[in-house]
C-alpha cells in the first residue's frame, strides 16, 4: 500500500461521508442534496465552510453549533470515518483497480442506505436505482464472474469470443444477481405478511437487494440474504429476552412472587415479539458490506465442508 494515496483516498472518504450525512438527512424529506448549503437544524444559521470540515470540525467546535451550542450527533463523525475506513479498507484489499472503484462506490451507497433505514426505515428510491443503474454498468468494467460466466461458456456456444464475451457474461451474472435478489425479497415479503399479519420487508427492500445483486452476483447474494435473516433474527431474540429479563426483574421487586413475576414478563416479551419490527435493510446492507470482503471465502470454506 502506499501511504500518499493510503491517506488520499482515506481523505476522499472522509469527504464522500460528509456528502452522504447530507443525503442521509435530507433524502427522506425529499429535498435535494446540493442546494441550499448546510445549515444548522436549530438556529437556521448556515454552516461555513471551516465549520464543515470532515471529522475536524465536529472535534474542533466539540460537538456543538457554533452559534446556538444545539448539540450535533457523533453520528456525523462516526459515518464519515466509517466512509474513509471503508475507502480504504477497499484500496487495501483490491489495490489501484477499477474494483476499488466499485466497491467503494457500493460501500457508499450501503452506508447511506443502511443508516437512513435505521433512523427512518426508509431506503430511499434516489439511492437503490441509480445504485442499481451503477451496478450493472460496473459488471461492464469489473467481471462479476458468477455463476453465468463459470457455467455457459462449456454448455452453450457464445457467438462472441475473448473479452466482449467476458463483458457479456459479467453483465449477465449482474443482472441475474438483481433479479434473484429482488425476487427472492418480494417471496419473502409476500410469505412474511401471510405468516405475521404485516408488513416486514417493503419494496425498499426488494430495490436493496436488486442493487446488491447487481454489484455481487447470484453467490453472494444468496450469502447475503441468509447470513441478514440469520443476523436478524438473533437480534430479534436478543431483544425479546432481554425484554423478558428486565421484565422479570421489575416484577420481582413489585411482586414478590417469582413464578408470577416471571409470567408476567413472558407476557410483555410476546407483546415485544409481536410488535417487533425488524429494520431488515440494516441487517442487508451490513451483510452485503461483509460479502464483498469476506463472502467467497466463506462461500470456498463451506464448499469444502461438502
Ligand atoms: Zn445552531
Amino acid at each position: 500500500m502506499d501511504p500518499v494515496l493510503a491517506s488520499a483516498i482515506f481523505l476522499f472518504g472522509l469527504a464522500f461521508g460528509s456528502f452522504l450525512n447530507v443525503c442521509i438527512y435530507r433524502l427522506p424529506l425529499g429535498r435535494s442534496v446540493v442546494t441550499p448549503r448546510s445549515a444548522c437544524p436549530k438556529c437556521k444559521q448556515p454552516i461555513a465552510f471551516y465549520d464543515n470540515l470532515p471529522v475536524l470540525s465536529w472535534l474542533i467546535l466539540g460537538g456543538r453549533c457554533r452559534h446556538c451550542k444545539t448539540r450535533i450527533s457523533p453520528r456525523y463523525l462516526m459515518i464519515e470515518l466509517l466512509t474513509g475506513l471503508l475507502f480504504l479498507a477497499c484500496y487495501w484489499y483490491f489495490g489501484l483497480t477499477l474494483s476499488t472503484l466499485k466497491y467503494c462506490t457500493l460501500a457508499f451507497l450501503l452506508l447511506g442506505l443502511i443508516f437512513t433505514d435505521a433512523e427512518t426505515k426508509l431506503l430511499p428510491d434516489k439511492m437503490t436505482l441509480p445504485g442499481l443503474a451503477l451496478g450493472l454498468v460496473f459488471s461492464l468494467l469489473v467481471p462479476v464472474n458468477d455463476l453465468a460466466s463459470q457455467f455457459l461458456p462449456g454448455v452453450v456456444n457464445l457467438p462472441f469470443s475473448g473479452d466482449v464475451s467476458v463483458r457479456v457474461l459479467s453483465l449477465l451474472d449482474s443482472l441475474l444477481g438483481a433479479v434473484l435478489g429482488a425476487s427472492f425479497i418480494y417471496g419473502a415479503g409476500a410469505v412474511y405478511l401471510r405468516w405475521r399479519g404485516m408488513e416486514g420487508m417493503g419494496f425498499g427492500d426488494v430495490k436493496l437487494m436488486a442493487m446488491v445483486g447487481a454489484f455481487l452476483g447470484m453467490k453472494l447474494t444468496i450469502f447475503t440474504i441468509f447470513t441478514a435473516s440469520l443476523a436478524g433474527s438473533l437480534f430479534g431474540l436478543t431483544t425479546v429476552f432481554v425484554v423478558w429479563l428486565k421484565r422479570t426483574h421489575r416484577f420481582m421487586k413489585r411482586l414478590a412472587n417469582a413464578q408470577a413475576a416471571r409470567r408476567r414478563g413472558w407476557q410483555s416479551a410476546q407483546v415485544v415479539y409481536r410488535n417487533y419490527q425488524m429494520p431488515f435493510g440494516v441487517f442487508l446492507g451490513s451483510m452485503a458490506l461483509i460479502a464483498f470482503f469476506f463472502g467467497n471465502q466463506f462461500l470456498h470454506w463451506y464448499g469444502g465442508l461438502w
